[in-house]
């Protein structure tokens, strides 16, 4: 008898605004792809980047999303209360020679790079007495290639990546060191997120065998976009959700994922519905507009 392997998947946002439609869709997808395999939902607040946080932005997503009825397993995991685990990380990196320190400015860089990737500069070492301002990783040129339930066979050179910084010269931890060093500390067997994240996935899979750590399996959902065809974000002036209307809230969040729609009703019994329902491949990767 095949015994599976238990689902360990997650929800990590970053407290820089409120709840906004586009992170209702990645938080709903993720929810329901747990719960309808009985797995357990873990809450991550990513929020390793003070200058872009807002205050009272953690609470309140978490709060909203209770509202909803999407409710995790466990305590919440503050990745600020982390950074030890990421320094490890990183000395692994440094001992495993994929990790190398930079002296460039971002304005020298700017100068130097026609495409916003790295060029290189420091990658064969520093000269003596020389003190890195970031860290990098040597990221390998190769395809990195998944299988995303949503958006089909998916492949990506790590040529678009370029060797992308691990530690930035302010001291804050990067995004693609963090997700990788949280993923795999908590267990996380399935990521569901949104399709914006879909090339940071091969900087996520290479970090993994380089550190020798398992590979989730990744599904990337839709983004939402408001009239202007531009991503629902702080940006853009997202309006957030409100659970006084969780019920249309949840029906065009489903509509997004290409699901079917239960009828309106209480959310919580909209959630049920939902679950019993779920089809991960209807989702399809296309990135749209609510239809209402
Ligand atoms: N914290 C990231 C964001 O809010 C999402 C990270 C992830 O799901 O991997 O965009």
């Amino acid at each position: 008898m095949m015994t599976q392997q238990p689902y360990v998947g997650r929800f990590a946002p970053s407290p820089t605004g409120r709840l906004h439609m586009g992170s209702m869709v990645a938080a709903l997808a993720s929810w329901l792809d747990a719960r309808s395999r009985n797995g357990v939902w873990l809450l991550r607040m990513e929020d390793l980047d003070p200058p872009r946080e807002v205050p009272g932005a953690a609470d309140d997503i978490l709060r909203t999303l209770e509202a909803f009825g999407l409710t995790w397993d466990g305590e919440v995991v503050y990745q600020s209360q982390r950074h030890a685990l990421y320094d490890e990380a990183l000395e692994e990196l440094k001992l495993e020679g994929r990790a190398f320190g930079c002296i460039c400015t971002r304005k020298e860089l700017a100068s130097v790079s026609m495409n916003g990737l790295y060029p290189g500069t420091c990658k064969a070492g520093l000269s003596e007495g020389k003190i890195p301002r970031s860290w990098r990783f040597d990221m390998p040129k190769e395809v990195q290639s998944w299988l995303d339930v949503a958006q089909g066979p998916s492949a990506v050179s790590g040529d678009v990546l370029g060797d992308f910084v691990l530690k930035r010269a302010d001291g804050h931890w990067a995004y693609h060191l963090a997700v990788v060093v949280d993923d795999a500390a908590q267990g996380v067997t399935h990521v569901v997120r949104g399709e914006d994240l879909w090339t940071a996935t091969a900087a996520h899979m290479a970090i993994q065998q380089a550190l020798n750590l398992s590979t989730p399996e990744y599904v990337h959902v839709p983004l939402v976009t408001n009239e202007q065809g531009q991503k629902l974000s702080k940006q853009t002036r997202a309006q957030p959700v409100s659970p006084s209307d969780a019920a249309h809230v949840l029906t065009s969040a489903l509509r997004v994922l290409g699901q079917s729609v239960p009828v309106l009703d209480e959310p919580k019994i909209m959630l049920q519905e939902a679950t019993a329902s779920w089809d991960v491949s209807k989702i399809g990767g296309k990135s749209g507009q609510l239809t209402s």
